[in-house]
């Protein structure tokens, strides 16, 4: 399925909120998850071909011209008026999605299937454990959007320096600690350090981990081997990793976040 851009929204400098609408967005049937994403084909700029695309259309095309596979979780999806809204994270010029989202203007169209999706925060927990970067934080504050009044949440969000900071609207009881890349000594332990330094509530809890891969493999660690913890249900999964293309990650993500 296909849509057309409608509105382009900078949240902060490194993140951009693309709100789709029309094309055949009458046909999305949405999922229950709140880490609900797309699986959108980007095409490279210089590619002959055009949104919509069949598969055939593809045939003969090198191999820099074909569009590229990227998942993107669904910040919001409005049944009434159709819109979907996507969180991207623009950085820099490298790649192809983000990219396409710093160029992105209304009129626009993206093509993609979906959507999958497994986590939402679990009935049967006391609190909520979020935790991860920019690139989670559509599907972080779309869990936090999901909670009842009376729920409660802890956020652990990474970005890359104060001011970047975004609204995370619930009507839970929600504590966001908001971290920055910018002068730590090791930005990528920032998130880890601070997991282990935030004191749990009592209770049941679920825990939804998502970002960097080597963070959240650092991450997963922590919580299994030094808290001993047993979730009421786990969602922990690498969105990118650090100087590899998307392309270049799928071939090796099982194997990494297997030790
Ligand atoms: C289920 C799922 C849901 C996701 N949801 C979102 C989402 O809502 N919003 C979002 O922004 N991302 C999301 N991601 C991550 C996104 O798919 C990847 O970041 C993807 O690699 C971006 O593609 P690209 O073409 O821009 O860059 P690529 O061609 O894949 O990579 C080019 C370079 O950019 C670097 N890079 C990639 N992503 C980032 C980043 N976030 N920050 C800094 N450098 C980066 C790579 O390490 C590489 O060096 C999701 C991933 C998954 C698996």
């Amino acid at each position: 399925m296909y849509a057309e851009v409608e509105n382009v929204e900078a949240l902060s400098p490194d993140l951009v909120r693309v709100v789709l609408a029309g094309g055949t967005l009458d046909q999305f049937e949405a999922s229950d998850a709140t880490d609900a994403y797309i699986n959108a084909r980007f095409l490279p700029v210089d590619s002959p071909v055009s949104v919509p695309f069949e598969p055939a259309d593809l045939d003969g095309l090198p191999a820099e011209q074909r569009p590229r596979a990227r998942r993107y979780t669904i910040r919001s999806w409005n049944p009434e008026t159709r819109r979907l809204a996507i969180d991207f994270v623009v950085h820099g010029d490298t790649g192809y999605a983000g990219s396409w989202a710093k160029r992105a203007r209304p009129g626009d169209r993206l093509q993609f299937e979906g959507p999958g999706g497994s986590y939402r925060p679990s009935a049967d927990a006391d609190w909520h454990l979020l935790v991860g970067d920019e690139s989670a934080f559509g599907a972080i504050g779309a869990s936090l959007e999901s909670l009842a009044p009376g729920s409660r949440a802890e956020v652990l969000a990474l970005t890359e320096r104060p001011g970047q900071e975004i609204a995370f609207p619930s009507a839970a009881d929600v504590n966001v600690q908001w971290l920055y890349r910018e002068g730590a000594e090791q930005p990528e332990n920032v998130l880890v350090e601070s997991v282990a330094n935030t004191p749990f509530p009592d209770g049941r809890f679920d825990v939804f981990v998502h970002g960097e891969a080597g963070e959240v493999r650092a991450i997963r660690r922590h919580l299994m081997d030094d808290r001993g913890i047993e979730p009421v249900a786990t969602s922990i999964s690498a969105y990118w990793r650090r100087h590899q293309s998307d392309d270049d990650w799928r071939k090796v993500k099982r194997q990494f976040m297997s030790v």
